[in-house]
């Protein structure tokens, strides 16, 4: 403070108005006319923000005033005492004569007057001014008044108006809230969507609509995608805040059409389209976690169905593809129809279906669900008007084995419904723990027989079949030995199944035929009668296109005429297809391979059939020669194909020799050649010729 505004202070408050003066902050301007009411005209300082006090001579300059003012027009004391501020500091107040002419006739305000004043830097700031004129005696004693600096706020509200502008442009609804979630405006867009839709504004806001608006205040950060449902619209805000006005600005849009899209999506990716069931997917995922809650609550057990139709290809083959779907979506009606609604019946693919039955109680539920499937696919689906009849085989494994995987789960109940299959069809079968380790010895069987034909480990033994009259040797069957490293040999009865299943059995044979040949290469003797081999045959080979033209070239790789070679296939492979074993059997014969009907009498064929292959020799199954001695009627049977067979043209071997009596009777009904332990048990390829030897030894 000069020193002239200490004389102009009271004694008694100088102090005090000098020490307020100088410590109160921006903010308030106020302008003394006379010194007297400075006190009781000072806002407390807690209510001022910044407090800039200028003492005004009569004729409107300056005469005094404090530092924050100096500091706020960036000028010193001395700069500013003598001047009338509108003129050289302040802006906009071009009137300020004018102002205290009104004052003085009847004392009034200037509000909110706006000024502006360039700082040092050459930015224009926004002041706002209130002034009020004191009068006493008519005498015009005090103007006083404050003076804001609102650059800052102008700013925010120009952001705002820009906003607002943009808002009422926006083809999308846009709405500004306060700090309670009122709306405060709201653009043409959005008036349009309430018109539309004729909804309160409310019923277009979310329904935490006042939570999302104080979150988003609080942080200061946006919140995307606020989902509405409305008269089955979808529409999404976003929160925007505006923390200088505690307000939040919310731009919607209406999504309906992409929700829909994501929908229509999202059920066809987890949706069979052709019976709308669950699919593969969803299946899964619903077992998954059926899974997680039953490891975490035990008792909320649940049982897996695996059904698959039986001979739905019939269906498809003979009646045609759409009839074949009708049929699937009958099927799964009545699946759905038979399940409770806690129950997901879904579709694995092709003819398979799959129910996740929860809230179990114990297996009676699962097995009394599958009853009523059962029951239920009986009753013939009319299709087209016409009844197709179908049946189906069901697989069950129950929760609670300890599983950790739903698709081991899924395995066991697929174990099952094979086993069901195999029982004869249009049955249940409930998975046990037995077949559970047969399903890991297979599996582990498996992977053995994958190496073991990497390893070479298979080889053949050979057991001798001989004329029945002399009981000379004429031929060897190669059987299959599987030297396994750590079990040692492994009977043909074990593993062919399993390789069969796997294919695996291809390479297999193909590794005994090759070393068939060329044993039976090292057998014949020039003059001596000729040893021929036989080899089995399983259906994956007999359905491989290349079967003749490997035979053929194994034949000539080892020089061994094709006389001394025989193909040994199964009746009931024969009798599965006809027409390919025709063909095949044919293709071979023409070869000069002598082709034998092995394990005759297990199958269903009649022995009528048997005259349309072109077979050579039959095989009498084993089974008949063992139960000779014990079933009158085996004598019978052998006698009656042995008949035939030769009616037929075929010459018949007996299989399964093991005594006098079993030899007495099948040399005795006309069995042409023998085969069994009686003469000589299959022996590694390296013993043949000893015991040709010691054979031709003996007889001589
Ligand atoms: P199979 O072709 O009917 O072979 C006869 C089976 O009866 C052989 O069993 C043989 O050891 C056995 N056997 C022979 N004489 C007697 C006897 O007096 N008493 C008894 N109890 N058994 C006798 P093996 O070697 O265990 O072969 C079983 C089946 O495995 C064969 O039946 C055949 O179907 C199949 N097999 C063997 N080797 C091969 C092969 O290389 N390829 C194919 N595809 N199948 C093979
Ligand atoms: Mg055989
Ligand atoms: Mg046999």
């Amino acid at each position: 403070m000069s020193a002239e505004g200490k004389n102009l202070v009271p004694p008694e408050c100088g102090e005090v108005v000098r020490t307020l003066l100088d410590r109160v902050p921006v903010g308030m301007c106020r302008f003394e006319l006379a010194p007297s009411l400075v006190l009781d005209r000072l806002l407390p300082a807690e209510q001022a923000e910044r407090e800039w006090v200028a003492r005004l001579r009569a004729d409107a300059r300056l005469s005094e005033c404090n530092r924050e003012l100096c500091a706020i027009l960036e000028s010193s004391e001395s700069e500013l005492v003598g001047t009338r501020l509108e003129e050289r500091f302040l802006y906009g107040l071009t009137n300020l004569d004018e102002v205290l002419r009104t004052f003085l006739r009847g004392g009034c305000q200037l509000s909110n007057a706006n000024l502006r004043r360039v700082d040092s830097h050459g930015n224009v700031r926004a002041l706002m001014c209130n002034l009020t004129g004191v009068l006493e005696d008519g005498r015009l004693v005090r103007l006083w008044g404050n003076l804001r600096d609102v650059t800052e706020l102008r700013r925010v509200e120009d952001d705002n108006l820009r906003l607002a502008v943009l808002a009422r442009d926006n083809p999308f609804p846009v709405l500004q809230v306060d700090a309670a979630g009122f709306v405060v405006t709201r653009n043409t867009a959005a008036e349009r969507l309430l018109s539309e839709l004729s909804v309160d504004l409310t019923d277009i806001l979310p329904p935490n609509h006042l939570d999302l608006v104080r979150s988003c205040l609080e942080s200061a950060l946006p919140i995307h995608e606020a989902e509405c449902l409305v008269r089955e619209r979808v529409l999404v805000w976003t929160y925007i805040p505006q923390l200088e006005l505690g307000q939040v600005n919310l731009y919607g849009s209406d999504v309906t059409e992409r929700k829909r899209n994501e929908e229509r999506l999202q059920h066809e990716a987890l949706y069979d389209s052709l019976t709308a069931l669950p699919n593969r997917a969803l299946l899964a995922d619903r077992l998954e976690r059926a899974l997680h809650r039953s490891q975490r609550h035990p008792e909320a057990q649940f049982a897996v169905l695996f059904l698959d139709l039986d001979r739905f290809k019939n269906v498809n083959d003979s009646l045609g593809h759409d009839t074949g779907d009708e049929l699937l979506r009958g099927v799964a009606r009545r699946l759905l129809e038979c399940a409770r609604r806690q129950d997901t019946v879904g579709r694995l693919g092709g003819d398979e279906f799959l129910i996740l039955q929860e809230d179990l109680r114990g297996v009676g539920d699962a097995t009394r669900l599958a009853e009523r499937l059962l029951h239920s696919l009986a009753e013939p689906l009319v299709i087209r008007g016409r009844p197709i009849y179908t049946s189906a085989s069901i697989g069950i494994a129950l929760s609670g084995a300890g599983y950790i995987r739903a698709e081991d789960l899924l395995r066991n109940a697929d174990t099952a419904m094979y086993r069901a299959k195999a029982a004869g069809r249009g049955r249940f079968a409930v998975f046990d723990s037995g077949m559970h380790q047969r399903a890991l010895l297979l599996q582990r069987l498996e992977t053995d027989l994958r190496r073991g034909v990497e390893r070479r480990e298979f080889e053949a033994h050979f057991q001798p079949i001989v004329e029945s009259r002399h009981f000379r040797p004429v031929a060897f069957e190669a059987l299959a030995r599987w030297k396994h490293p750590e079990r040692g040999f492994v009977s043909p009865g074990e593993f062919i199944p399993v390789a069969e299943e796997t294919g695996l059995i291809e390479p297999i044979s193909r590794q005994i035929l090759e070393q068939a040949c060329r044993e039976a290469m090292r057998w014949q003797r020039p003059g001596a009668p000729v040893l021929a081999v036989s080899c089995n045959l399983s259906p994956a080979q007999f359905s491989d296109a290349h079967l003749v033209q490997h035979v053929r070239r194994v034949l000539e790789e080892n020089r061994l005429s094709p006389g001394c070679l025989e193909i040994e296939i199964t009746e009931t492979l024969a009798a599965r297809n006809p027409e390919m074993a025709v063909r095949v059997l044919s293709d071979l014969r023409q070869l000069g391979v002598r082709v034998l009907i092995d394990d005759f009498g297990t199958g269903y064929s009649s022995l009528g059939s048997l005259q349309r292959f072109p077979a050579d020799v039959l095989k009498i199954d084993q089974g008949f020669v063992r139960r000779l001695e014990s079933d009158p009627s085996a004598a019978a049977i052998i006698n009656a194909v042995v008949n035939l067979a030769h009616a037929l043209g075929f010459e018949v071997v007996a299989e399964g020799v093991e005594t006098e009596a079993q030899l007495a009777v099948v040399r005795e009904r006309g069995c042409d050649y023998l085969q069994g332990f009686y003469f000589g048990r299959p022996m590694p390829a390296a013993e043949v010729l000893t015991w040709l030897e010691k054979k031709a030894q003996n007889k001589a």
